[in-house]
């Protein structure tokens, strides 16, 4: 079994860089026009692709960052700034040379192994003091089968979330207890919580309230939330669905690392990750993932939730 110490303390050294940046720092930079970026994303992914580099170093690393937009859109002055703030975190001196180094690790490479990075999932949510994750997955053959979520916002405190051999886990950030955890089996309308989106851009919140409706559980609670977070609770049983139907005509693709954690984490934890006519998230394919919808649930309501789809899409378009 792959030991996910290292990974763990990675991810909480990321929280602390993570949280850092919003006390002190906390600056946007435009990433060509789309996500604004903080100096946060490229701290926090320096530091878990250090550490994949020093325990796993022939591994392959999808990450949604790069060295060469580091050195071209963050400022010198901020760049010595997240520099001094990795090395005062690892305790250790660090070169930009290096920063760059590790954020480029293992990428442009193919191995039985890939891990797949999000140094800060929901970058809008952080910049608003919401919620963010810090998400690590790791997939075998492209196919996703471990992966750690650190959820720093969770409600009740900041908690760390990992899958691994089948099985998922939760334990405090800060350290704590390790517990097993598991879907919830929670079936009836009312007592569901659907969790979506904050960002309305995301994700056609519209469509999929019609979805729940008809489903018949259209009486769920909703709970909007940022980031892969939402995997999390419904692992955890803090939640049933997530539904992510982007909006009509949307070309905007799915990217795996937004995914690949939640879905290792959900699927060890009992639950159920798909597109939406429930064939499996497709991995296989580079950064992205190529479909139409992701359905996450609990398990026990998923089956209903694809088939409310499969008759949305039909009178979406009456033939
Ligand atoms: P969430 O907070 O669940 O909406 O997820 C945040 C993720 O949504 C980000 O990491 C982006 O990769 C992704 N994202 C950003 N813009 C869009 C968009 N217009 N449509 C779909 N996903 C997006
Ligand atoms: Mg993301």
């Amino acid at each position: 079994m792959i030991d996910f110490q290292p990974l763990f303390q990675a991810v909480r050294q990321a929280a602390v860089l993570c949280r850092r940046v919003q006390e002190h720092y906390l600056i946007s930079s435009d990433k060509g026009g789309h996500e604004p970026v903080t100096i946060a994303d490229y701290g926090a992914q320096a530091i878990l692709s250090r550490a994949i580099s020093q325990h796993f170093p022939d591994d392959a690393i999808l990450a949604e960052e790069q060295g060469g937009q580091f050195m071209e859109l963050v400022s010198e002055d901020l760049r010595k700034e997240v520099i001094q703030l990795i090395s005062d975190i690892l305790d250790t001196p660090v070169t930009q040379v290096e920063v760059v180094k590790w954020l480029d690790y293992g990428q442009n490479r193919e191995a039985e192994r890939t891990w797949v990075i999000d140094p800060i999932d929901g970058t809008k949510g952080y910049i608003s003091l919401r919620n963010y994750a810090i998400a690590v997955g790791l997939m075998h053959n492209r196919k996703p089968i471990g992966g750690i979520i650190g959820a720093p916002s969770y409600p009740g405190g900041a908690q760390l979330f990992h899958a691994q051999s089948g099985v998922a886990y939760m334990q405090p950030l800060a350290g704590g207890a390790v517990k097993r955890i598991h879907t919830s089996t929670r079936t009836e309308s009312a007592s569901l919580r659907a969790l979506e989106s904050v960002e309305k851009s995301h994700a056609n919140h519209d469509r999929m309230q019609h979805v729940r409706e008809v489903a018949g559980l259209g009486e769920a609670t909703l709970i909007h939330i940022d980031s892969m977070e939402k995997y999390a609770r419904i692992a955890a049983a803090d939640g049933e669905l997530y539904l992510r139907l982007p909006r009509i005509g949307s070309t905007r693709p799915f990217m795996i690392w937004d995914h690949c954690a939640g879905t290792a984490i959900v699927e060890a934890a009992g639950g159920q990750v798909t597109d939406i006519d429930g064939s499996p998230l497709n991995y296989s394919s580079g950064k992205t993932l190529n479909n139409q919808g992701i359905v996450v649930s609990n398990g026990a309501i998923h089956d209903r939730i694809i088939a409310a789809i499969q008759q949305v899409l039909k009178e979406e378009n009456p033939t």
